[in-house]
């Protein structure tokens, strides 16, 4: 255990942060091998996870060249492709959806004006509601419970809100995954509603209306198709105080909660332009005549989150001060609180850079680069598509593998939903799905329950009884069989990690799934998550384990034997 976190677990003495020698920023690349090596996974990861990349993000000029990246290399690896018209790419349909600045509504005659008086945020589902003949009523303070609305009184208006006083401080930095778990507003009695306006002051006004152009990778939505999964939305106006009066009919200082307005017409009118959004997928063909219509599809997911909104950080002291959080309330779950103690603790977290800095300048950091998440699981993938690739026809498995780098995750499971929807090999034929996403750290100094055999698995047996049991007989067949922890499998946890990546879209449609990561740390979700801090080694061993698995089911006389209950495709998922 290094110095910093022995000084981390005495949580209630100002905690002294002192800096790690990592591996190198930049790694000079060399020429792959077939076999799986942690050699090979530093030169691809970092090239995936390069600032170049500009954090991957879904519709961004970074995501087209990290997709560029992994065709090359299936490409060179003589896969056969299986994306859209013989290529390796499967184009999932998503816009970026900005507000038309030409919009305007009306009150008793009275125009208001795009970005003169409102701008509306583009809505992350599918279509907005319609505002026009909605009345207006007054919410009161945003996020304010007293004496609240009923729903009879909200249902179909578009209520105005005065915007909440800034509060200190937010929560620590995890951000969530994608899947089909919860999101919703806080009071339920909003539901009904038409749509929300949130007055701004005058200052503020000016800087959301410059905003209202969306940046690159923001204000995107999927396309899916699926009316059931994304139904319209209300709509989110940002107001000035003049446009508040006119829609009120009063000043606002005279309006009460619940207070009727006037009636609006008119309508939001948005812009919506395709943007980059791709699978990658690429099939090794099975040996056997027969078997090799069967597929073992093997999974990670090519996006990460982008730029941080936030504009640049020091890296280093958020590294360290990262990993001394993550040390201190890194198992605290979702929607649970830390303890005072732990709080207590993270306010006395001291980063003391003085070692680094003989090292180092100040390094300003605004790419999130995902090396672990999903980099780790992409790069992997791509090593068993390596070695699968070097083997002779004749003793390449009986059942053909499908190589899926999925986009979107992070943005709700876009493309593996896309792919669920519109296999490119026939979806009864997928007999398994083997989904990494985040197998490059795991250490101890990561995560109290982790070390060089740590594996967390989720979903192993949750269709399949034998897929899950197989996994385990290929463990210990390991030169160094992993740690299995599957706490995060359990019904009800509250990370529901089961729902929360790629791999349930398989799952929603019958096909039993292997998850397997080495969990959470401090850097997650952060401009922090840099190749440097990855543990080649333990990843390495994890790809061989997943190569082994594949091999097992590719070969397998019988497809895994699903003794469990299906899931509804279209449902929910609560794990
Ligand atoms: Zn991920």
């Amino acid at each position: 255990m290094s110095l910093s976190r022995l000084i981390a677990s005495i949580a209630l003495v100002p905690a002294i942060g002192v800096a790690q020698v990592a591996l190198p920023l930049k790694h000079k690349p060399v020429p792959t091998k077939p076999a799986i090596t942690a050699t090979d996974l530093m030169t691809r990861l970092y090239i995936f996870a390069d600032d170049s990349m500009q954090g991957r993000q879904t519709g961004t000029a970074g995501h087209v060249k990290a997709t560029a990246y992994i065709a090359a290399q299936v490409k060179a690896l003589g896969l056969k492709p299986a994306g859209d018209n013989g290529g390796y790419f499967q184009n999932v349909p998503v816009v970026q959806r900005s507000f038309d600045p030409t919009s305007t509504i009306s009150v008793d005659g009275a125009a208001l004006y795009g970005i003169k008086d409102f701008v509306a945020g583009g809505g992350r589902g599918g279509a907005s509601r319609s505002i026009d003949g909605a009345q207006v009523i007054y919410g009161g303070v945003a996020g304010d419970t007293l004496n609240p609305l009923t729903v009879d009184q909200l249902r179909g208006k578009l209520v105005i809100f005065s915007a909440a006083p800034p509060q200190a401080g937010g929560r620590d930095g995890r951000a969530g995954g994608g899947g089909r778990g919860g999101r919703g507003n806080a009071n339920p009695a909003m539901s009904d509603v038409a749509g929300t306006a949130t007055i701004t002051s005058d200052s503020l006004f000016l800087i959301a209306a410059r905003n209202s152009a969306p940046r690159s990778g923001t204000g995107l939505v999927f396309q899916s198709g699926d009316a059931a999964v994304t139904p319209p939305a209300a709509g989110a106006l940002t107001i000035s105080m003049k446009a508040a009066e006119v829609l009120l009919g009063m000043p606002v200082a005279q309006a009460q909660k619940g207070t009727l307005g006037k009636i609006v017409r008119g309508s939001l009118k948005f812009i919506e332009s395709p943007v980059p959004a791709r699978n990658v997928v690429a099939i090794l063909e099975g040996s056997d005549p027969k078997l090799r219509n069967e597929f073992v599809a093997v999974g990670a997911h090519n996006d990460h989150i982008g730029m941080r909104a936030g504009g640049p950080v020091d890296h280093d002291s958020l590294h360290i001060y990262n990993e001394m959080r993550f040390a201190i309330t890194g198992m605290v779950a979702r929607g649970q609180q830390a303890t005072p103690e732990q709080l207590e603790a993270v306010r006395n977290i001291r980063v003391n850079l003085d070692s680094i800095r003989k090292l180092r300048p100040v390094r300003l950091d605004s790419i999130s680069n995902g090396a672990d998440d999903d980099g780790s699981g992409s790069v992997t993938v791509l090593e068993l598509a390596e070695k699968f690739a070097s083997l002779p026809k004749a003793k390449r498995p009986k059942r053909s593998i499908v190589f899926v780098w999925h986009v979107g995750e992070e943005n709700g499971l876009w493309g593996s939903q896309w792919f669920t929807d519109h296999p490119t090999v026939p979806r009864e034929s997928i007999v398994a799905q083997l989904n990494m996403d985040m197998v490059g750290r795991g250490e101890k100094s990561d995560l109290p329950v982790g070390g060089p055999d740590y594996l967390a698995l989720v979903g192993s047996r949750r269709l399949s009884t034998e897929l899950g049991d197989l996994f385990e007989t290929v463990n210990k067949l390991q030169k160094m069989p992993f740690r299995l922890d599957y706490q995060f499998d359990a019904n009800g946890h509250p990370e529901n990690i089961y729902c929360r990546s790629d791999h349930y879209e398989y799952a929603r449609y019958g096909i039993p799934i292997v998850f397997a990561t080495t969990g959470l740390h401090g850097d997650y979700h952060q401009v922090t998550d840099e190749p440097q801090y990855i543990s080649y080694d333990h990843m390495a061993r994890i790809g061989k384990l997943m190569y082994d698995m594949a091999v097992r089911v590719a070969n397998l006389n019988h497809r895994p034997m699903i003794d469990k209950s299906l899931p509804d495709p279209k449902g929910r998922c609560q794990q």
